[in-house]
């Protein structure tokens, strides 16, 4: 899964590649699941704009479109590329990959393929320009609004940290290796974390997505960046993935536990 640094250095190289281009046409597949908006609306949102930027909201691609060079009418496409979603920027023969869910024609000569063979990637417009992905971004995020947010809530702090209702875009991998660097076990109550302690969690979520962004993201597979190359390098994790290795400071055997469904990675002597 994709998450917010991943994305990030998506969004990124889709905007160098695409910024100010126009989308002539759009062909959409068969397969249902990819479109969560109808398909008719795609089209009609897409066809003949000029995208104005590309960008990352949470775990989501937007792209900012214009009608006609007039901003005023703006809409947005948003992608969600889910496991397995790819956005793709190539030479119209270049040969279409099976899963290919949606072709757009750019007027460069170009095309932008969204391929997903696992299909819980999706594909929506905003017409009025006005998408929301919820919660509110990691990386902007201030300490009072960050405290706000966690507030008296009795649920584990690293369910908290995944709730995108709350924050989006954090993600397993960066939760587990936030709380290490704050000295907090997943499991922690978040009512019972001290201000200090919030403050610290927070540096550390901020400190370990921009890390991860510097270095490309550090997904482990299925990823291509937006010219089709695997382009991702892989964080140095400290805890997540080293289950019964040596924490990298005290030596004492990580431990995996399971909440919520998810994996959790943590340190039971560094970790409080
Ligand atoms: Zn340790």
């Amino acid at each position: 899964m994709p998450e917010l640094p991943e994305v990030e250095t998506i969004a990124r190289g889709l905007a160098q590649r695409v910024t100010g281009d126009v989308i002539d046409s759009i062909w959409l597949g068969r397969k249902p699941e990819p479109l969560k908006s109808p398909a008719r609306e795609i089209a009609a949102t897409l066809e003949h704009t000029r995208i104005a930027t590309v960008r990352r909201m949470g775990k989501h691609i937007v792209f900012d479109l214009e009608k006609n060079g007039v901003s005023s009418t703006q809409a947005q496409w948003i992608v969600h590329l889910g496991m397995t979603g790819r956005l793709q920027v190539c030479e119209p023969q270049a040969e279409i990959l099976k899963h290919t869910h949606a072709i757009l024609k750019l007027a460069s000569g170009r095309e932008l393929r969204f391929v997903d063979p696992r299909r819980f990637g999706r594909l929506s417009v905003a017409s009025s320009g006005n998408f929301d992905a919820g919660g509110i971004e990691p990386l902007e995020a201030g300490l009072d609004r960050f405290l706000a947010l966690l507030r008296g809530r009795k649920t584990p702090i690293k369910s908290a940290l995944l709730n995108q209702k709350l924050l989006r875009g954090v993600g397993n991998i960066y939760a587990d290796e936030s709380l290490f660097r704050a000295g907090l076990r997943p499991r922690r109550r978040a009512s019972t974390i001290t201000r200090e302690q919030m403050a610290k969690l927070l540096a550390s979520v901020k400190e370990v997505l921009r890390e991860a962004i510097a270095l490309g993201g550090s997904s482990i597979s299925d990823y291509v960046d937006a010219d089709g190359e695997e382009g991702f390098f892989q964080l140095q994790h400290r805890v997540y993935g080293r289950e019964g290795e040596p924490c990298l400071v005290c030596k004492t055997p990580i431990k995996r536990i399971v909440i919520a469904g998810r994996s959790s990675h943590y340190c039971p002597k560094c970790q409080k």
